[in-house]
């Protein structure tokens, strides 16, 4: 019977070119067209594409605990970290814009991404400035809920795929150049197929290029579709953000009131949104002694015959670059020879970069010189900053007890003061001006009503200046108004 004998073999042969053909298609599938079959997959397991599409906004209640890089006690700890708190975060994907509130008093942020925003402190409200809005836009394109929709999307590149264990579980690690031209690694559970973490370098300032990770757990229903309840942040390998959620609602009704900008700073906040700078208003408030107002942050600056001393150099290079432009439209174009740090928290030397690009000395307290010195020399490949640019080699000068920098014109005398607020820190002291410098032991807002808020600091303060014995009418303030000393004396009264 040979009829069969043949059709049989002639399956057989049929079914192999078929194998052939099947595997050939599997293996000639390049990195990048697995990378994305497995996005793909991810998107299948969290709903499907099309549902994440249609995700226009996204209202989640529950807990956040941020721990801030930079701003613990002492320079040898990273991190400052707080308390669990109740946090509600409302994203509108359409415009975009998000309200926050935090805390118990419900603290408020707005960030409008036409109108600008708002952070609301201590009854007083401040414009956002264009680095938060930046940093905002970032988060909401790489939101859980979102991510996919955007990586899978034309503006992004799908470079190829691995293998990785991820605590203890196999997972594929997609690699994806997204629209805002960071490179993820997504890394994809191979049993659920959803996204265990997202990998990435931001740049951050004053840190320049920082390593991010954040891990996704406790995946849940919410509608049609499936979404992570708890997010953890780290930063440097640091825990930086735990967020859980209690409640996720996809597509809500959204209250317009909430994301209304209080109409006193509705113009501010839309001038700064996209703005190439922010203020330092300057104001003469000795001879040759200028004081320069930012939006949340303050320096100053003294005048020498040959050369310009300059005390903090706070939040950013825009300010840093705004400050620079402040100094030269009132002192000239002397040197700035050198940048004093009162202490070592973020906000307060996010700046310094930008001076030591100008040549500026950095002078810190020697508990602070490892802290600075890597702020200084961290790279900045992702966004070059004037320092990253300038090739120059960053000088740094310590201070132990005090040092006194004269010309017989100005002194200016820094003394190290200990307090409970931080290690290292200084006090900047102008005898002839009979005004002193400080960062974060006592301020009022601009603005600010109600009882004055007093720190276990501000009375160490306090004691110290009069301990010393140093005349002080003027209080100049690293945030907030500048001050009377009676202003001191009085909220120290009335607090008992
Ligand atoms: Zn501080």
């Amino acid at each position: 019977m040979k009829y069969p004998e043949w059709n049989s073999s002639r399956f057989v042969l049929v079914f192999s070119l078929f194998l052939m053909v099947f595997f050939e298609a599997n293996c000639t599938q390049t990195p990048a067209e697995q990378g994305r079959q497995a996005l793909e997959e991810a998107a299948q397991a969290m709903g499907g594409l099309e549902a994440l599409r249609e995700i226009e906004n996204i209202s989640r209640e529950g807990t956040t605990q941020p721990s801030s890089l930079g701003q613990a006690r002492t320079a040898s700890e990273r991190l400052y970290v707080q308390p669990s708190r109740p946090y509600t975060q409302i994203i509108d994907f359409t415009v975009p814009r998000q309200v926050e509130m935090t805390g118990a008093a419900r603290t408020l942020r707005v960030t409008d991404w036409e109108k600008g925003g708002y952070r609301e402190s201590r009854g007083t409200v401040f414009p956002l400035e264009p680095r938060h809005l930046n940093g905002t836009r970032q988060e909401w394109d790489r939101d859980i809920s979102r991510f996919l929709v955007y990586a899978l999307g034309e503006e992004s590149t799908i470079q190829g795929i691995g293998q990785h264990e991820l605590e203890g579980r196999p997972h594929r690690v997609v690699s994806v150049t997204s629209m805002d031209g960071i490179l993820y690694k997504v890394y994809l559970d191979d049993s659920s197929h959803l996204i265990s973490k997202l990998e990435f370098t931001e740049d951050r300032n004053p840190y320049g290029d920082l390593a991010k990770e954040r891990l996704f757990s406790d995946y849940r229903e919410v509608g049609n579709i499936k979404l992570p309840f708890s997010e953890t942040t780290k930063e440097m390998g640091l825990v930086t953000q735990v967020r859980e959620w209690s409640s996720i609602i996809v597509n809500a009704e959204l209250r317009e009131d909430l994301f209304e900008i209080p109409s006193e700073i509705q113009e501010k906040a839309r001038s700064l949104a996209h703005a190439d700078t922010v203020p330092v208003i300057p104001t003469e408030i000795a001879e040759g002694v200028y004081f320069g107002e930012g939006i949340g942050t303050n320096n100053m600056w003294v005048e020498f015959e040959e050369f310009v001393l300059v005390v903090e150099g706070p939040n950013s290079e825009m300010q840093t670059l705004e400050a620079i432009h402040q100094i030269q439209e009132t002192v000239g174009d002397k040197p700035i020879r050198y940048l004093v740090t009162t202490h070592h928290h973020a906000d307060h030397v996010g700046g310094i970069r930008g001076f030591a690009a100008e040549g500026a000395t950095i002078v810190t307290h020697a508990q602070n010189e490892e802290v600075i010195r890597e702020i200084l020399t961290r790279p900045h490949t992702l966004n070059p900053d004037h320092l990253a640019q300038s090739q120059l080699e960053p000088q740094i000068e310590t201070v132990e007890d005090r040092k006194t920098i004269s010309d017989g014109t100005q002194t200016v005398e820094l003394v190290h003061l200990p307090n409970p607020h931080v290690d290292g820190y200084l006090a900047i002291y102008l005898p002839r001006a009979q005004l002193l410098f400080e960062s974060d032991m006592f301020e009022i807002l601009q603005g600010e009503t109600g009882p004055r808020v007093v720190r276990p600091e501000a009375r160490v303060f306090y004691d110290a200046v009069r301990k010393a014995r140093w005349r002080v009418n003027q209080i100049v303030p690293g945030h907030g108004r500048l001050l009377k000393w009676q202003e001191l004396v009085d909220a120290l009264e009335e607090s008992g």
